[in-house]
């Protein structure tokens, strides 16, 4: 048998991610492919740094997008920051605070967990608290919006602690980062991560990353070398800055970065406080229909994040038939409970272009009638 060309049906992402892909970033992945050395694409790349300056709130000289998903942009901050006996303070209040800590380990350092019960965000007082306790910790490293439970944490907060302590702070900003505020200069964040797939509405497979100047210091004085070439960021720093000739490091991901370059072109001409507003008006919306329906969330409304409502399922209703129903009928996806919510908790996502009224209408009409039907 021949294998035929495959055709994805036209979904409708109100998941964790990916979300929507907006149909210009789309064309812009189509474009002719280029040489990743080609002194056009040098200067897209450098017109890429400043918008990802721009999205995150920063005058860091090192900006780049790491060609991988944002667990590698995860990986990054960890490997180039740590060296083995350092000791790092990780917050975990959900799977991806859990995942830092795996990082630590493997990196040979040593984890102080401040722990914090899933569905609420990191208690700052606690994390002083331990800062206090150990005066030789080097990093705080926390999760700004976590996506395995819909908690937002007061990054600001917790970068302004740090810095009070002489800490640095490995930030994960992955489903944060074009949905709600975030300000890595204002906030004194050192390494700061994310993803093209959530609020920025990229596809898959990239990770913006910035470090700040004490970050750089940090990495440029360490002992011993990063154990992961790949994500070794002193070797990278050449190939995206603009003033030094371009070396070869790997072959950039061409027409994923112009995909990544349209996405923040747009987010540019929409405005980031317009992005951030946009996300809460739609999380109003679809608060108020949800609850309509008998939902309740997860997550206390001061620490909810907009861009990812999670919802008790319902006594009785089989949480898997119902997303299966939405798909099937609807072409529509929202996110199974993860970890201590898999099965009794919906993730659902108004990520980037996926934060539209059309889909927040969609999506309660089709969980309106896939509970009913369900009930039956
Ligand atoms: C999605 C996500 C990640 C991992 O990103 P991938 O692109 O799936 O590797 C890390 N942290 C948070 C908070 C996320 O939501």
């Amino acid at each position: 048998m021949t294998v035929q060309s495959f055709f994805p049906p036209q979904r409708t992402l109100m998941g964790p991610g990916p979300s929507d892909i907006h149909p210009r970033v789309l064309q812009a992945l189509s474009r002719p492919t280029i040489g990743h050395l080609d002194p056009l694409f040098i200067q897209m790349m450098d017109e890429l740094k400043s918008l990802l300056q721009y999205a995150f709130q920063t005058e860091n000289e090192f900006t780049i997008a790491i060609s991988a998903p944002g667990s590698a942009g995860m990986e990054a901050c960890f490997v180039n920051l740590l060296e083995p006996g350092d000791k790092v303070i990780v917050c975990r209040n959900g799977v991806f605070g859990e995942r830092m800590r795996e990082n630590v380990v493997r990196c040979g350092a040593h984890p102080i967990l401040v722990d914090n019960a899933w569905g609420e965000s990191v208690s700052v007082e606690k994390v002083e608290q331990a800062i206090q306790e150990h005066p030789d910790a080097k990093v705080l490293a926390f999760v700004h919006a976590e996506t395995s439970t819909g908690a937002l944490s007061d990054a600001k907060a917790l970068g302004h602690l740090a810095k009070q302590y002489g800490l640095l702070t490995i930030a994960d900003t992955v489903t944060s980062l074009g949905g709600v505020p975030l300000a890595v200069d204002e906030w004194q964040l050192d390494a700061v991560y994310s993803g093209s797939q959530k609020c920025l509405s990229c596809v898959p497979g990239l990770s913006p990353l910035t470090f700040s100047p004490a970050a750089i210091e940090t990495i440029k004085a360490r002992k011993t070398p990063v154990q992961s070439w790949f994500l070794d960021q002193t070797l990278v720093m050449g190939y995206w800055s603009g003033q030094q000739k371009r070396s070869y490091h790997h072959t950039a991901p061409v027409n994923t970065l112009y995909a990544l370059h349209e996405s923040l072109v747009l987010l540019q001409e929409e405005s980031l406080t317009a992005s951030w507003q946009r996300h809460q008006q739609m999380h109003q919306q679809l608060k108020q229909g949800l609850e309509q329906l008998g939902l309740t969330f997860v997550v206390k409304e001061e620490e909810r994040l907009p861009q990812l409502n999670t919802v008790r399922i319902p006594e009785g209703i089989d949480d898997e038939w119902v997303r299966n129903y939405l798909l099937r009928q609807y072409n529509l996806e929202i996110g199974a409970g993860l970890g201590q919510f898999a099965g009794n908790a919906w993730r659902i996502g108004l990520m980037g272009y996926s934060a539209r009224t059309e889909n927040i209408a969609l999506c309660l009409k089709a969980l309106e009638d896939a509970l009913t039907q369900c009930k039956r």
